[in-house]
């Protein structure tokens, strides 16, 4: 039986995410999106010591810490749909916190006690953020791929001294850096072989020795969430911080993620709607040739087609969040998270490309949104989760089978890498 009902917990959640977006968010956006120097575009204690307010920041933190004790991925796409419908960016400084800070409390931090300080540390500081690291300037889309050679991925090495790792590397392109206390930062901790048996996963204090911020990007879009470099000069980070068995590879550490991609797939459909609504709007009341433009098919049309594909993503998004939300009862259908995305991210860049198409020379004008929803729409299909063309080549190698189609011994997680296909990682 399908019932496409919110539950009384969403509604409010979807409810308090629109008015903080609306009252709080978008009044800033464009301001913001303005500025040249890229430091200056993200906008975050101000904005966060509010958002904590909300609840929203610590939603996926367990109720006993003070959190909202929302484990679903449905509602974080809710969410992240209303947030990004302020700005785009603000959902990528507050949901890649949200959508990472579950892991504090799962099963990879093997430590309570460290899960019990993290937690409590996440609750109290308001500007508490996280980020993840992957992406190095050597190697970018090859980290989503199957390939399991030892030139491949990441080269970060963690050594293993005394009671530390010692770590050296540089990760770029990243989010959060220069705000996020704590980075989650893939490392190689055996070089000699591929990353399904020589990665691990550490969690990085931003403050510890050796840990520092470089070049900050200057970005087309997205310019509200921050984006740097972050470089680990001989960074000590205590070996209790790793996440996971060492060198226990990529294929387990998403095993205990749950699509978080579908976040930002989300995101890119609250854009998407903020460009319709806005184009609705004014073809209602902009008249040409003797009548609203709405009336004229060429746009009219165009509306419709808006309308169209803005349901249709949010209906595939929701559908693939929740089957993630069904994984311990449902199998994972591998390619849908990243078929999903990828839909929601061509579907928004077809939707702004449109509203800029109806409000014509209007349209291009910085000092309305247009613009600016198209160049977030964009920058974001080129980069969100791996961007585009890799989610559509791991969609691929999931519809053949080849994905994670490596001999069990091979693999330390017997599956591992079809269970999680499409996370935020
Ligand atoms: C706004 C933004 C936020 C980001 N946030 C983070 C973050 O928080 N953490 C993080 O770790 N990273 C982050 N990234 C990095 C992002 O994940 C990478 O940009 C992405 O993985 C692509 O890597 P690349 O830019 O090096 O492109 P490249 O790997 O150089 O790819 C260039 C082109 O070649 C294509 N290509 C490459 N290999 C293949 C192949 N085998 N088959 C087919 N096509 C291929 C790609 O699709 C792409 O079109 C972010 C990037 C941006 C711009």
């Amino acid at each position: 039986m399908y019932d496409y009902r919110m539950t009384d917990e969403q509604k409010e959640y979807q409810r308090i995410a629109h008015e903080f977006a609306r009252d709080e968010i978008r009044p800033i956006s464009l301001e913001l999106d303005h500025k040249e120097d890229p430091l200056d575009c993200a906008y975050m204690p101000h904005l966060l010591e509010k958002l904590d307010k909300t609840g929203l920041r610590t939603m996926s933190i367990p109720k006993e810490y003070g959190g909202g004790g929302v484990d679903d991925l449905l509602t974080h796409c809710i969410v992240g749909e209303e947030i990004s419908w302020g700005d785009r960016g603000a959902t990528g400084f507050m949901l890649s916190s949200t959508k990472i800070s579950h892991i504090l409390a799962s099963e990879l931090l093997g430590d309570p006690e460290l899960a019990d300080y993290w937690m409590r540390e996440y609750v109290s500081d308001p500007t508490f953020l996280i980020g993840t690291a992957t992406t190095e300037p050597e190697s970018g889309s090859e980290n989503q791929l199957p390939y399991n050679g030892a030139d491949g991925g990441y080269q970060t090495t963690a050594v293993l001294d005394g009671d530390n790792y010692i770590v050296n590397g540089k990760k770029h392109f990243i989010s959060n850096v220069g705000w996020a206390r704590l980075m989650f930062t893939f490392v190689r901790t055996n070089p000699d072989v591929g990353v399904e048996q020589g990665a691990s996963l550490l969690m990085v204090p931003t403050d510890a020795p050796g840990v520092k911020m470089g070049k900050v990007h200057n970005k087309m879009g997205y310019r509200l969430n921050q984006n740097a470099e972050i470089i680990f000069d001989d960074a000590i980070v205590p070996a209790k911080y790793r996440l996971g068995p060492e060198n226990c590879g990529v294929s387990y550490i998403r095993r205990h993620l749950r699509g978080d991609a579908l976040i930002n797939a989300a995101g890119q459909i609250g854009v998407a709607r903020a460009a319709y609504e806005k184009s609705l709007e004014f073809a209602q009341n902009r008249k040409q040739s003797g009548r609203p433009i709405a009336h004229h098919q060429s746009v009219g049309i165009k509306l419709v087609d808006m309308y169209t594909k803005i349901q249709a993503a949010r209906a595939y998004v929701h559908y693939a969040a929740w089957r993630q939300d069904m994984r311990h009862e449902i199998p994972i259908d591998p390619p849908m998270t990243l078929t999903a995305s990828a839909f929601a991210h061509e579907i928004s860049c077809d939707v702004t490309k449109m509203a800029m198409e109806i409000h014509a020379g209007v349209g291009v004008q910085r000092e309305n949104f247009l613009e600016k929803w198209f160049r977030d729409t964009h920058n974001m299909l080129f980069s969100s989760d791996g961007g585009n063309n890799m989610k559509k080549v791991r969609a691929m190698y999931a519809i053949t089978g080849e994905w994670g189609a490596r001999s069990e011994d091979e693999n330390p997680v017997p599956g591992g890498a079809y269970v999680s296909v499409g996370d935020g990682l």
